[in-house]
C-alpha cells in the first residue's frame, strides 16, 4: 500500500488538504493540478470552528490563525428596513464552547499555506499542466488519464477537481451540477472605500427579497470582502464573468440605501 503514490486529481483546497494529511502518515503523494500554477482564485472564506480544528490536526492551525480575522459577530440585518434581525457573538464563550475561534480568510492566503506545506514535505509531489480526463483502475491500482495522453498511476486516486469533477462524472455520472438561479457578484474594496458606518468587525448579512449581501473585513483590515446574491435566474453557469455596476445594482432596487451603499463603493465587479 506504502509503495505506490497516492495520485490526487486538483490540487484546491481540498486537494491540497488531502495530500499534507496522507503526507503526514507517511504516504507519497503526487497531486496533478490543471492549471499551469497553484493558486486560489476569488477572495473571503467564513471558516467556523471545526475548520480550525482540522487545520490543527494538520499542523497548520497556526499558520491559519496568523492570516484570520477574528470577527466577533454574525450579524444578521433587515436589507428593506435596514434594522438589526438577531445577532450572534462569537467572542469568548463561543470561543470557549467550541473550542476554537470563528474567523474570516482570503482564500488565497489559505491556500497558500497549505502550497507552501506541501512543497515543503518531501512525500509530496506537486504537478501542473495535468489536465484529468478519466480514470482507470484494478484491484491493486488506479490510473489518472491526463489530457496529454499520460498515465499517471498510484495505489488509489482521490478526485478533488472541483464542481465540475472529471473524477466524479465517470465514477458517478450524476450530470452537471445544477443551476440554482442564483447570481453571486463579488468584489473587494480597502477599507477606506467601506461606508464608515458599516465597518463592523463582523460578517454581516443583509436579508432582502430575493436577494441578499454579504460583506467582512479581510487581511488584516486592509480590505472588505462583498458578496452579494440575488435570484434572477440566469439560464447558464459562469464564473469570474466581469459585469458592470448598473448589472448588479439591478437585482438590489428596492433594498434600503444603506444597504445600497456597499453596492456603490464595490470596484471591479465579478459574477
Ligand atoms: C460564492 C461562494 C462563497 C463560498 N463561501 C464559503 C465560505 O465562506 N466558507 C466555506 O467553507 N466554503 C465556502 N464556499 C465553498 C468553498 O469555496 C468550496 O467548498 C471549496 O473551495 C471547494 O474546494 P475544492 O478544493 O474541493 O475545489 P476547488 O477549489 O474548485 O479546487 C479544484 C481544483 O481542481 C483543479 N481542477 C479542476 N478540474 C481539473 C482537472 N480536470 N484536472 C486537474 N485539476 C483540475 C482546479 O484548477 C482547482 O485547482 C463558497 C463557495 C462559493 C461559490
Amino acid at each position: 500500500m506504502r509503495q505506490d503514490p497516492i495520485i490526487i486529481a486538483g490540487g484546491g483546497i481540498g486537494g491540497l488538504a488531502a495530500a499534507i494529511a496522507l503526507a503526514r502518515k507517511g504516504f507519497q503523494v503526487t497531486v496533478l493540478e490543471r492549471a499551469s500554477r497553484y493558486q486560489e482564485i476569488g477572495a473571503g472564506i467564513q471558516l467556523g470552528p471545526n475548520a480550525f480544528h482540522a487545520f490543527d490536526r494538520l499542523e497548520l492551525g497556526d499558520a491559519a490563525r496568523s492570516i484570520a480575522v477574528f470577527i466577533d459577530r454574525l450579524r444578521l440585518m433587515d436589507a428593506i428596513s435596514a434594522e438589526e434581525i438577531t445577532n450572534i457573538d462569537l467572542t469568548d464563550y463561543f470561543r470557549r464552547r467550541f473550542g476554537n475561534p470563528y474567523a474570516v480568510v482570503h482564500r488565497g492566503d489559505l491556500h497558500g499555506i497549505f502550497v507552501r506545506a506541501c512543497e515543503a514535505h518531501a512525500n509530496v509531489t506537486l504537478r501542473t499542466d495535468c489536465d484529468v480526463v478519466g480514470y482507470e483502475q484494478n484491484s491493486a491500482q488506479a490510473s489518472a488519464l491526463l489530457k496529454s495522453g499520460e498515465r499517471v498511476t498510484g495505489c488509489l486516486l482521490i478526485g478533488a477537481d472541483g464542481l465540475r469533477s472529471r473524477i466524479r462524472q465517470q465514477m458517478i455520472g450524476d450530470g452537471a451540477p445544477r443551476i440554482a438561479g442564483h447570481t453571486t457578484y463579488r468584489s473587494v474594496i480597502p477599507t477606506e472605500q467601506m461606508p464608515e458606518d458599516l465597518r463592523w468587525n463582523a460578517a454581516t448579512l443583509w436579508a432582502g427579497a430575493k436577494c441578499h449581501l454579504v460583506h467582512y473585513p479581510l487581511s488584516g483590515w486592509k480590505v472588505f470582502n462583498l458578496a452579494i446574491t440575488c435570484h434572477n435566474d440566469p439560464a447558464e453557469a459562469f464564473a469570474a464573468r466581469p459585469v458592470t455596476h448598473e448589472e448588479v445594482l439591478a437585482g438590489f432596487r428596492d433594498v434600503h440605501p444603506r444597504a445600497k451603499a456597499i453596492i456603490h463603493h464595490g470596484r471591479d465587479w465579478k459574477a
